[in-house]
Parts: C-alpha cells; sequence; structure tokens
C-alpha cells in the first residue's frame, strides 16, 4: 500500500508534490492482472510472463475489504491495464459499497482517448489519473511500445484528462536510454497542452527504469549508466522549474544527485505491504531486488533509500554510490 507520512523528512518539500502524496494516500492496490493493449519495452510485470488473465471479480470484494480495514480510504487500480478490466462496473460499484472514493487509476491512457471512458472514471469515483507518457516524438513512442502509430492516442487521451476537472492528473515517465533525451520536448509539449486546456501543467514524475521484466531483458538498449540517469533527470528538473512543472523522479538514490534529494517521489510516501490478519508491515514487495552496500548504513539516507538495484550495480558497478550526509533532510 502508499501509505501516508505523517512528517515528510524533506527540509524544501515541493509543493506540488507534497499535494501529488496527498492524492496518492493512503490507498491499496487492486491488481487486475496483466492483460494490457499495449506493449512496452520495459513492461516490469509483461503479460506473456503471466497466463493468469485477469483477476477474477469474485477476489475484488474481500481486497477492498481488507484494504479498508488496513486504513485506506482510496484504491490504486492497476494492472496491466486497468481500463481493459471487463468488470469495471462491479468495481465501482464495491468499492462506493465500501465508502471509498478518490481512486487512483494507473493507466497508459489509450481507452481514454474515450471521453465516455473519462467520464466512467469520474463516476466510478477514481480522483487521479497516472497517465504514463513516455515521450512525444512518434518512432520513439512506437519503439517503446512495440506498436504502430498509437501516439496520437495518447495525446488525446492526455487532452480529455487535461478538460476534466474532477480529475487530478501526473504524467508518469518510464526514464529510459531511448526516451531520455526527449524529455525536453515532453516538457515542453506538455506545457503547450496544459495552456490550450486552460489548466497548470501537472506533475511529471520520471521514473528511472527498474531492470525488471522486460526491462531487463531489453536492458542493452534501455538502462542508464546511473549518473547519466542523474543528468538527464536534473536537465528536466531545471527545464520544468522554468516552464512551471514539478518534476519529480523514482528510483535515483539521493547520492547520485544530492540536489535532487526534495524531487524524490518515494521520500514523499511511505510504500509497504501489511499482513491483513494482524496488521503487521511487511518489507516492501519489491525488496528482494534491491540492495544496500557495507557503507550505506554509514549514510545519512540509510532509513529512506531503498538501495541499489542489482542488475544495474551488476552493469555499471557500485562505485558511483558513496554514502552522504543528512543532505536535504530536515
Ligand atoms: S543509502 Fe547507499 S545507495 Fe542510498 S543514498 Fe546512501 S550511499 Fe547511496
Amino acid at each position: 500500500m502508499h501509505g501516508r507520512r505523517a512528517d515528510v523528512a524533506l527540509a524544501r518539500p515541493h509543493r506540488r508534490l507534497l499535494e501529488l502524496a496527498d492524492w496518492l494516500t493512503p490507498a491499496f492496490y487492486i491488481d487486475f492482472g496483466r492483460p494490457c493493449n499495449s506493449a512496452c519495452l520495459y513492461c516490469a510485470v509483461p503479460p506473456h510472463e503471466d497466463a493468469q488473465g485477469f483477476l477474477p471479480i469474485a477476489e475484488v470484494e474481500a481486497i477492498v475489504d481488507a484494504g479498508a480495514r488496513c486504513g485506506c480510504d482510496r484504491a490504486i487500480l492497476i494492472g496491466g491495464e486497468p481500463t481493459i478490466y471487463p468488470h469495471l462496473p462491479q468495481v465501482w460499484k464495491t468499492l462506493a459499497a465500501a465508502g471509498l472514493s478518490r481512486h487512483i487509476a494507473m493507466t497508459n491512457g489509450l481507452r481514454l482517448a474515450d471521453p465516455a471512458m473519462a467520464a466512467q472514471f469520474v463516476q466510478g469515483g477514481v480522483g487521479t489519473v497516472h497517465l504514463s507518457i513516455d515521450t512525444w516524438d512518434t518512432n520513439t513512442y512506437d519503439r517503446l511500445s512495440r506498436s504502430t502509430g498509437k501516439l496520437g492516442v495518447q495525446m488525446a487521451a492526455l487532452r480529455n484528462v487535461l478538460r476534466e476537472p474532477a480529475l487530478h492528473l501526473y504524467l508518469y515517465t518510464a526514464t529510459t536510454a531511448l526516451n531520455a533525451a526527449g524529455l525536453p520536448a515532453l516538457l515542453r509539449g506538455l506545457c503547450d497542452e496544459a495552456q490550450r486546456a486552460g489548466v497548470e501543467p501537472p506533475p511529471v514524475v520520471l521514473a528511472v527504469v527498474k531492470p525488471l521484466g522486460d526491462a531487463l531483458r531489453h536492458a542493452d538498449a534501455l538502462l542508464l549508466a546511473p549518473e547519466v540517469a542523474a543528468d538527464h533527470v536534473r536537465a528536466a528538473v531545471r527545464l520544468g522549474d522554468e516552464l512551471g512543472v514539478a518534476v519529480g523522479h523514482r528510483n535515483l538514490q539521493a547520492c547520485l544527485a544530492p540536489d535532487l534529494v526534495d524531487r524524490n517521489v518515494d521520500y514523499y510516501l511511505d510504500d509497504f505491504s501489511v499482513e491483513v490478519a494482524t496488521g503487521l508491515r511487511l518489507p516492501f514487495s519489491h525488496g528482494e531486488y534491491w540492495y544496500k552496500l557495507p557503507g550505506c548504513g554509514a549514510c545519512g539516507h540509510r532509513d529512506l533509500c531503498t538501495g541499489l538495484y542489482r542488475e544495474t550495480a551488476r552493469r555499471s558497478g557500485e562505485a558511483c554510490y558513496r554514502p552522504m550526509g543528512r543532505d536535504g533532510l530536515a
């Protein structure tokens, strides 16, 4: 679940990222299974790795009940692609019956090009759209999505959501070697669209790609060396500041970019798993892919930092991860 941090540990938290954390928490996940209408090259949970199909609708009520019992007041709808789940009307009813609202839908947006889908989101209680947009460039989109000619569909979705006042929106941008150079164009294009819609540009979260699933299979094409990823994120943060776009990041350790600590979205959230029967916290389920160096124990960020992804460190080495002080922390 995404817990709400009682107090964000940053010296100067960013107003828009605090707001984003407010939209996202406290929430539990409903994972509808891996079926998807796209085929992202970097997908951490690719459909072809799992033949289970969609989550049976009969299981949704128990998941919602467990989430509510753990203190969450909203759900995160995730897949695969949640907008293609065939039982969404029943999901909306189950969530409403539990008294939950302001849900978050994590989507590639393709179905939101239909205004009726955006309306269904609002009626179903969705409050926030996490829209995965990685690029403004047609060829890069085709390469990353392993499809042809769908960027315009995603752009239509973006316009629909920007013009829907009942929906909060943020962009989630997988940051890879294929699209990193295009981040400035993405930020400028986003600003233009927001201006046309007459709204403030939505926040953008740059998620440095994790070497899992298909991203691991295509690591040679996708992975950025840690310092290179930091440079791209830093340039995007600066440009975002000029343009009035709040740019945050994920999967970029503080020691790689001490100047960007206040933009680390993970520092605004409290991700953990819960044993429903006891209410006890369990380690966050992604923990198996991370590790820490002996020196991390002396680092001022050790309690907030998740550590290093094993495959990234195997490829790029560990030398760039050096313990630091409490830079950026309160
Ligand atoms: S805990 Fe380790 S990986 Fe994390 S910021 Fe500190 S030195 Fe870097």
